[in-house]
Parts: structure tokens; sequence; C-alpha cells
């Protein structure tokens, strides 16, 4: 068994027009120390299936396995001793900081609140090793966050997620708030991290760019499912479903020699409530038939390693 792997993992939410299908049946499987990019666009569920791997949300129905126990129906005390060991990095890291405190506090708190540390010399220690971990200089530690640009404020993200040593991370859009130039700067400092510490990570994005080296395995998701999943190196290279060349289209290319035609999505995501059963990219498929529409397409092993849900993968 893998070290984090969800079964037919479902997170619905009950809503006045019907059931949310947000999280459906989705699957993964992550070795220690590997990284599951997962991609799609805002609205595909992707958020959800993070947070309901941490149990920030309860899952519907589905196993979550994490070090060989399924977590997915342990209560709150039962779960206790897993929430130090799986953490998350969210998206705006300004939001998520409380601007009342400085650096070294918000630094301290998860291990003041959730790590039970009292002794204060003790914390000025480990706060010292996460700022040097995340390389935030010391000079910072009085600085509060409104005073720091967007790649800081995210490092010390990083090291609120660090300071329980856990090792399971949930980075969910780290550095989609960031100029490119910082991106690159925490991604870099994202993957030395896994490979000082062994992290496993599960790196929630809606860009494929991103993605592409920070990931061993990609699963791309539409509206609560998953349509295509391997190895990252083999869907840059022999891309399948039609949502994922979509998506691959709009990566822009460094160099005026290669010109690269986006494929425009037509229309919007339809709604994830009460879903019908057929493809739920058919609406907006140009190579969609009847069969798209009237039949929910499975995800199927095409090749080895690389699973598709498409009933006409071979003919397009
Ligand atoms: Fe398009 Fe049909 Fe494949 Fe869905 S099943 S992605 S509608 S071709």
């Amino acid at each position: 068994m893998a070290f984090v792997e969800t079964k037919q993992l479902k997170k619905y939410f009950k809503t006045p027009g019907g059931t949310l299908h947000a999280v459906d049946n989705v699957s993964i499987s992550i070795e220690k120390g590997e990284t599951l990019g997962v991609v799609g666009e805002s609205g595909c569920g992707k958020s959800t299936f993070g947070k309901t791997l941490m149990k920030l949300h309860e899952p519907t129905s589905g196993e979550i396995w994490f070090d060989g126990v399924n977590i997915a129906p342990l209560g709150p005390k039962e779960f206790k001793p897993y929430r130090s060991r799986i953490q998350m990095i969210f998206q705006d890291p300004y939001a998520s900081l409380d601007p009342r405190m400085n650096i070294r506090s918000l630094i301290a708190e998860p291990l003041t609140v959730l790590g039970g540390m009292k002794d204060k010399k003790e914390i000025a220690k480990k706060v010292d090793e996460l700022m040097n971990s995340v390389g935030l200089a010391r000079r910072l530690g009085n600085s509060y966050p409104h005073e720091l640009d967007g790649g800081r404020r995210q490092r010390i993200g990083v090291a609120r997620a660090l300071a329980l040593n856990p090792e399971f991370i949930i980075c969910d859009e780290p550095v989609s708030a960031l100029d490119v130039s910082i991106q690159a700067q925490i991604l870099n400092l994202l993957q030395d991290l896994q490979e000082e510490r062994g992290l496993t990570y599960v790196f929630i994005t809606h860009d494929m760019s991103v993605v592409k080296h920070i990931a061993n395995e990609i699963m791309v998701m539409y509206l609560g499912q998953a349509v295509e999943k391997c190895n990252s190196k083999e869907l840059f290279r022999n891309t399948l479903h039609p949502y994922s060349k979509a998506l691959l289209s709009a990566i822009p290319v460094p160099s005026i020699h290669v010109e690269r035609k986006p494929i425009p999505l037509q229309g919007e995501l339809s709604s994830p409530i009460n879903p019908k059963p057929c493809c739920r990219f058919a609406v907006r498929c140009p190579y969609a038939t009847d069969q798209c529409r009237s039949e929910e397409p499975e995800l199927r092993e095409y090749c080895p390693g690389h699973f598709v849900a498409c009933h006409r993968i071979g003919e397009i």
C-alpha cells in the first residue's frame, strides 16, 4: 500500500437546489516522498478534495489511507495524533495570517496551540530553525505580515505548516497569488524541503506549467471527477483527454519559433448539483457524441499507468 491513498472518495454537500457532487469517486495513490499534482479549473473540486484529505471536510463516503490507516472514519479524538502529521499550505498567505501578530508569533502559534510547547527558550529556538529553513531573515521576526511581500508571506505559511514536523502536506494553490519570479522561489523551496525531509505532497493548482516541474504524478479533475491520471512526463508527452489537451494548450511557449494554438473551451463549467449520468465535459467538448451525452465514461487504463475517462480515446 502507498503512503497516501484514497479509494472512491466522495464529498457531497446538500444545497437548496439538490446535492452538490464536489468530489466524486476519486482514487489516488502517492508513494512516500513523492508529489501528486491535482489540476483543474476553479470549481472543479480540487480544493474540496484537498480539504477532505486532511479531514477539514468529513468525507461523504470512501476511504483515506494514511501510513497504513484508514483515517476517513476516525472521530476528532482518534484523528488527533494524525493532525500534526498532515498539514496544509493555503493559497492566500495574507488571508491565512493574523495581521495583528508579528512573524515570530505567527510561526510560534502552531507550536504552542497544537504542539503544546511551553518552554519559551525552546519555542524561540524552534522558531529560529523554522525561519532559517524557509529562508526568512531573523531581522524580519518583529515585522507584521502587511510589511512583507507575497513571497515572504508565503514563506511564513510554509514555516507554520512545517512547525509540527509533518510528513504529508497539501499545498492548495500555494503560488497562484504570487508574481512569476517569486513563484519559482517558493516552488524551489518546496522541492528543497521535500528532499531534506522526505515530505509527501498533494500540489493543487489550476496552472499546468506550475505542476509540470514539481509533480511525479498528475490527476486532472473536472467537475469533481478525475478525468486523466498518470505520470507527469507521460501526461505532457501523450495527453489523451480533450479537457487536459485544452488546459495544456493554454501554457505559453517561451519561443518565437514554436506556435501553439490554444484550444478554446466552449461555455462554462456545468453545474455539479445532481449531475446527469453522462460525460460531465460533454457540453464543452468539441468531440461529444450521443453516447457522451447519455453514458458516463469510466476512468480506464489505456496504456500502462495512464488512466483516462473518455469514450472516444483512439478516435480523436
Ligand atoms: Fe468529449 Fe465524449 Fe470524451 Fe467526454 S467522453 S471528453 S464528451 S469525447
